[in-house]
């Protein structure tokens, strides 16, 4: 009898995977192929499916099962798989049944439909254009926010979404860890004079070389294009269709071939996460990274602890060198000072290491201001660049270079914003716990070898899947809860000198 109850919920659970994996389809494609006159339609198709994913989830069918195997699977300490599953559907589908089915389909319609018009507004630096999508965006995730904790934590309904586990109260505590330390490093370095960009980078480098540069980058960190692919997109992400479909996005900057190299590895760090995960696990809900913390740590690990590295360059800037002849002259300590120059900017993902968390704050600070009502859509451009001369001293020119530059809130990713600087943090504690478990790493990713740390990561964190949390797998890989004096000590080994 539990058997076939867990052989049921199993099939249903999947079947939950599946649409959503659809989902990811409709929207990979909406974010690199789709011709515009598409979009309309597939608002509709996209709206559609992820009903479909959300009703198979809580209809009374999945619920009476996910009831009737709770004897035998609530013990925490059962780690099967059986168990981590149900716990899995314990925890969504307790979360997911207070949302009306009409509310997740009106959502996905309205934020696919806002992230095309986004774009457009974007290109054309319009905020005007933008704002009435993303006021029918926000009114809908308040909605959702209110359905989710009806006498609680409205802000948590939305991180929950991205970090289950994680309170407000704990991102509240750990971003009052940060930020005195983050801001008065930033503020040192941005009183000291920029350093001149080397002149073996002024010249123009061709898209179709770059391809080829950053395809070379993700595979030396190990990413398995037999698995995968990159494409282009006005906003670089990744989408795990499948363990064996993992796709990731780049942008170009014929002015520069840094910004792509690290958007690759990011991505493809990213990438490498959905592609460790036990195969057992495949084509189940535990096939995924576990939060969205634990997936930007794996983006800013490969992108900063390895990207921005001695040993990463020391084998990457032959391929740079060749592959760029205007380079040639270009030496490894010149690159390593281009890549980890501090100097406050406009824009997030192509912000230094130092400032970049600066910017999460004031993303976390505004959205909460915006679910309490104390600010308005209209009154957003202006508390942005009035947040970016309080926390980074520079004005944004334009709202491209503003509040348009992020696709998240458009495709509705209010409270996701905090999992890139949470990440930034258990980027460190990782790399750290890999390093004295493999103390050779270094030396062997300066011959272009990844394996000693990926096949750390794989073993620690990846192949787990969804299977724990963040908080523990970080405790089980590094002994200790996630925590920002790590991330800050690094800074300051880094930019305080
Ligand atoms: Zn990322």
């Amino acid at each position: 009898m539990a058997e076939a109850a867990l052989d049921a919920l199993r099939e249903r659970l999947n079947r939950f995977h599946a649409l959503n994996a659809a989902a990811g389809v409709l929207d990979w494609d909406m974010e690199t192929r789709m011709p515009r006159a598409g979009a309309a339609s597939r608002a509709l198709q996209y709206g559609a499916v992820l009903r479909a994913a959300h009703e198979t989830l809580v209809d009374a069918q999945t619920l009476r099962l996910v009831d009737a195997l709770a004897p035998r699977f609530s013990r925490a300490d059962d780690e099967s798989g059986d168990a981590a599953l149900w716990r899995w559907a314990e925890r969504e589908t307790r979360r997911r049944r207070l949302l009306p089915a009409a509310l997740v389909e009106d959502l996905a319609r309205a934020t696919a439909r806002a992230q095309d018009v986004w774009a457009e507004a974007r290109a054309k630096s319009d905020f005007a254009l933008f704002r009435p999508e993303l006021e029918r965006v926000l009114a809908l995730k308040r909605r959702q926010a209110e359905a989710l904790a009806p006498a609680g934590d409205l802000y948590y309904a939305w991180l929950g979404e991205h970090e289950p586990g994680l309170t407000t109260a704990d991102v509240d505590r750990l971003f009052s860890q940060l930020e005195p330390g983050l801001s008065a490093l930033a503020r040192a370095a941005a009183a000291r004079a920029p350093s001149a960009r080397p002149p073996a980078l002024s010249g123009r480098f061709d898209v179709a070389r770059q391809r080829v540069l950053g395809e070379a980058a993700a595979r030396l960190i190990g990413f398995d294009f037999s698995r995968g692919m990159i494409d282009e997109s006005a906003h670089p992400f990744s989408c795990a269709l499948s363990l064996g479909d993992v796709r990731l996005t780049t942008r170009y900057d014929e002015s520069d071939p840094f910004s792509n190299v690290f958007t690759v590895l990011h991505e493809a760090g990213h990438g490498l996460y959905e592609q460790g995960v036990d195969p057992a696990l495949a084509d189940t809900p535990l096939c995924g990274g576990a939060t969205m913390a634990l997936h930007e740590s794996q983006s800013r690990l490969w992108e900063n602890l390895v990207g921005r590295g001695r040993p990463f360059w020391t084998a990457f800037l032959p391929r740079l060198r060749e592959i760029f002849p205007s380079t040639s002259a270009l030496g490894l300590d010149e690159v390593l000072a281009h890549v980890n120059r501090a100097q406050p900017s406009f824009i997030r993902v192509e912000a230094d290491e130092l400032t970049y968390s600066l910017h999460v704050l004031l993303r976390y600070d505004l959205e909460r201001r915006l679910l309490s009502g104390a600010l308005r859509v209209a009154e957003l451009p202006e508390a942005w660049n009035a947040g970016m001369r309080a926390r980074l001293g520079v004005t944004p020119p334009d709202d491209a270079h503003g509040v348009l530059q992020d696709v998240h809130w458009s495709a509705g990713l209010f409270g996701y914003f905090p999992t890139y600087a949470l990440g930034n943090m258990i980027s460190v504690q990782l790399y750290e716990a890999a390093r004295k478990a493999r103390p050779g790493m270094e030396e062997c990713l300066s011959r272009g070898d990844a394996q000693p740390l990926l096949s750390w990561l794989r073993e620690n964190v990846h192949r787990h899947g969804r299977a724990f949390s963040a908080e523990q797998i970080v405790r089980r890989a590094c002994g200790g809860p996630i925590s920002a004096a790590p991330y800050l000590a690094y800074l300051r080994g880094k930019y305080a000198a």
